[in-house]
């Protein structure tokens, strides 16, 4: 059975906006001894906007504007919306001879009769493309048409104002925090730092983030904090799995065990001190 307590704290949050699926998971809330963050859309906003674009070997802006954003046509990941809004004309889905999306890199495609690879220098390296790195700060994504470099856009996202607040409060009862990102290293550094956040790993793949958090799972109570996009594994594995529940798809609904309804992060704080809460008045 479940402590009457429990009902009344699940309520309370849920009027809050958040969404706790059972009183095993608001006790474990209290208990928490770290957080791990995905970067993109967690702690930050999850909506780019590209800053620079910049052409190489005589292509146009034009030109790769238009190779990119048929590109992107089937992503909904934010770097794919922030690169589809550059471009103006109606896509024409008949163009796309085919689409492959390679999670962590970017995409693989054949538009008209080009091949085009996108995304990060993964991707790049993965495919011999001999494309400069950028030292332009922010998340770069590089194009590469018939396998030759063709430039890259700079894009950047913004760290959520409510971030700081949770962090702040995260460090100050001594809860370790840790953030886990797909993107480089500098964008990443830069984030942690400006937040306060005890560790970070950098240019991770889907499974690299599961990895670590079992690695951190270890024995202390640890929490997973996610956007719902790309990891749905990592809600899972963790003790508390919590989601963005404006960005997330229904899968990543499905896998946390907690949902804050308006993305507004600064909900953990509410969380973990009516779980506390809770927990007096039932014992
Ligand atoms: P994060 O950990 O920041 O949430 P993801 O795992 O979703 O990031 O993506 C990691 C990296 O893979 C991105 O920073 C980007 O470089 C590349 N990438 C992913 N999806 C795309 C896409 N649709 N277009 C271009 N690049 C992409
Ligand atoms: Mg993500």
């Amino acid at each position: 059975s479940i402590p009457l307590g429990y009902f009344a704290g699940i309520g309370t949050l849920s009027k809050k906006g958040v969404l706790v699926k059972g009183g095993n998971y608001l006790e474990a809330l209290k208990n928490i001894q770290k957080i791990v963050f995905d970067k993109t859309g967690t702690l930050t906003h999850g909506v780019f906007e590209v800053n620079k674009i910049i052409t190489k070997n005589d292509f146009t802006k034009e030109e790769i504007i238009k190779y990119a954003a048929y590109s992107e046509e089937h992503s909904n990941h934010p770097i794919a919306l922030s690169i589809k809004k550059l471009y103006k004309d109606k896509i024409k889905t008949d163009k796309i001879k085919s689409n492959e999306d390679i999670s962590g890199h970017g995409i693989i495609s054949e538009i008209e009769d080009k091949k085009i690879i996108i995304g990060n220098e993964k991707i790049m390296k993965k495919h011999n493309i001999k494309y400069e790195k950028s030292d332009d700060f922010g998340t770069i994504i590089y194009i590469a048409i018939n396998n030759l470099f063709a430039g890259y856009f700079v894009i950047s996202d913004k760290i959520r104002k409510e971030a700081k607040e949770t962090i702040n409060y995260l460090n100050k009862n001594q809860i370790k925090t840790i953030m886990l990102t797909g993107d480089n290293e500098i964008s990443a550094k830069h984030i942690a730092k400006e937040l306060n956040i005890d560790s970070y790993h950098s240019e991770l793949l889907p499974n690299d983030k599961v990895n670590i958090l079992e690695k951190e799972l270890g024995n202390k109570t640890t929490a997973f904090v996610g956007d719902g996009i790309n990891d749905a594994p990592v809600l899972t594995r963790s003790d508390v799995g919590i989601s963005m529940g404006g960005l997330g798809s229904d899968a990543a609904i499905e896998a946390s065990d907690v949902v804050i309804m308006d993305d507004k992060i600064n909900k953990i704080i509410d969380s973990i001190k009516i779980s506390k809460k809770t927990s007096k008045i039932i014992w």
